[in-house]
């Protein structure tokens, strides 16, 4: 066993009776994120989840009910596979199974863990003469820069009944935290103060939900989307009762600007840079939204001034996979392009910052909401450092839309370890939401009785990830 590193195992006997896992995830039901917490997820803790990369951790698999005690007269197989890299510190021989035994009715692993990737441990039990699988359980190693950092989810454009949506923004900012979501922010069209009002609405309650100010912007004449996240005043406020200013500041756009190509409207370029200028003066993030939309029959950017603001880098993100109106999604698969676009654009080696969103327009109806959002991985939840995120390229765009995989897209890196966030951390998270955002949903329709069970619930989430990122006692 020496000749093994890569497990060094302590040994003692404890407990009793077995158990076994259900391979099928498709048995597992679903949380209103689209989430499956797999079964050995439920049965079992596996503490850390996440470990620094090229180093020595010690993984401890916990069962948390009778039915999946270990058993001192079984015997345990480990079965080690990492992901991508070959194991050569490690010393790992793929095929190889070492037995291992449970101490104080648990597994302690050491193990070192090659490289940024997904590792996987399966271990087998042999009781008498049968033979089950107790589970596949994963751990994720991460390089030092991104080990400091914390995935959050978010989406930051969706409507309420201030424009043409159909809940009011209090409601959806309890319907977000019941999908999951560790932030928000209301983007009602031409109108900033929803967003506020979401704000406001829980200025005063217990709750860990992250609620952002932001607006979708429609400049005059302009038919261009852009969402303003993030924000600390309306931009349309600058042009809603008058429009004088904004028509003579575009105006000196169009011509302090360089010659744009004969095919590019010229307005229409201007006014999308004033309203980006306009957007980063209030410390906000200037998010080009659905350039692939469908409207009066035609994309909602012509291609002309899409491939001009590609080159110029004009804003700070792109809305790359959008949830609106999933029936037209159903029509013409807009995220494909948009997909296709990035892609061809980032092998340019032109900077894009990807953003996923729902775009809902009434949360209770929606199916793409909660199931189109953006993992930013961040220092915190503030503010600064989810834009920073965002624009330093730490994120990526995931749509799960009911019955198929979810996909992540965005930088390779960042898509890897989404990929096993989705599959082992953000189930047990949205389940802990779930509970949270229909407390919050309640303290909104006026039941005050809500916040005394909200405070005992505040934390939880930050809880489970200490859990999941803080390495094992010695
Ligand atoms: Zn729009
Ligand atoms: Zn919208």
């Amino acid at each position: 066993m020496t000749q093994y590193r890569l497990f060094a195992l302590t040994a003692l006997l404890l407990a009793a009776g077995l158990g076994t896992v259900a391979a099928n995830p498709l048995f597992c039901p679903e949380l209103p994120s689209g989430a499956q917490i797999r079964p050995e997820n439920r049965y079992f803790d596996v503490l850390p989840r996440i470990v620094p990369a090229n180093q020595e951790s010690v993984i401890e698999i916990v069962p948390l009910f009778d039915h999946v005690s270990l058993d001192e007269d079984c015997a345990y197989l480990l079965t080690y596979a990492p992901m991508e890299y070959p194991s050569r510190q490690g010393g790992w021989e793929p095929g190889t199974q070492l037995p291992i035994a449970p101490e104080n009715g648990r597994f302690r692993i050491t193990a070192f863990f090659e490289a940024e990737q997904e590792h996987t441990l399966i271990i087998e039990a042999t009781c008498g003469d049968e033979k089950r699988t107790l589970g596949n359980f994963r751990v994720y190693s991460v390089e030092e820069d991104l080990y400091g950092l914390r995935p959050y989810k978010g989406d930051f454009h969706m409507h309420t009944h201030r424009s043409d949506g159909v809940e009011s923004p209090a409601y959806v900012a309890g319907a977000c935290r019941r999908v999951g979501l560790h932030f928000m922010a209301v983007s009602d069209h031409r109108w900033y103060d929803g967003s506020l009002e979401a704000q406001r609405a829980f200025a005063d309650a217990p709750v860990d939900l992250r609620i952002y100010p932001a607006e979708e912007v429609h400049t005059p004449d302009n038919p261009i989307h852009i969402v303003s996240f993030g924000a600390n005043e309306g931009i349309t406020e600058l042009y809603r009762d008058d429009e004088t200013d904004y028509r003579a500041e575009v105006d000196a756009l169009m011509e302090s600007l360089p010659p744009t190509p004969d095919d590019v409207d010229r307005f229409h370029y201007a006014a999308c840079v004033w309203a980006v200028e306009r957007i980063r003066e209030r410390d906000g993030l200037a998010m080009l939204a659905h350039p692939y939309w469908i409207t009066r029959n035609r994309h909602n950017v012509e291609e002309p001034l899409l491939d001009y603001f590609f080159e110029q880098e004009t804003f700070d993100a792109l809305e790359l996979i959008s949830g609106f109106g999933i029936e037209s999604l159903h029509r013409m698969d807009v995220n494909a392009l948009q997909v296709a676009r990035y892609l061809e654009e980032r092998a340019k080696g032109r900077r894009i910052a990807v953003c996923g969103i729902s775009d809902t327009h009434g949360h209770e109806r929606s199916d793409a909401f909660g199931r189109y959002y953006t993992v930013v991985f961040a220092p915190s939840l503030e503010l600064p450092d989810l834009l920073a995120g965002i624009q330093e390229l730490r994120s990526v765009a995931v749509e799960a839309p009911a019955g198929v995989l979810p996909r992540a897209y965005g930088p390779f890196r960042y898509v890897k370890y989404t990929q096993f966030l989705i599959r082992e951390v953000f189930p047990q998270h949205d389940e802990l939401c779930f509970e949270e955002g229909r407390l919050m949903i309640q303290y909104a329709s006026g039941d005050d009785s809500a916040l005394e069970r909200l405070r005992q619930l505040q934390e939880q989430t930050d809880r489970l990830y200490e859990r999941y990122w803080t390495p094992a006692a010695e």
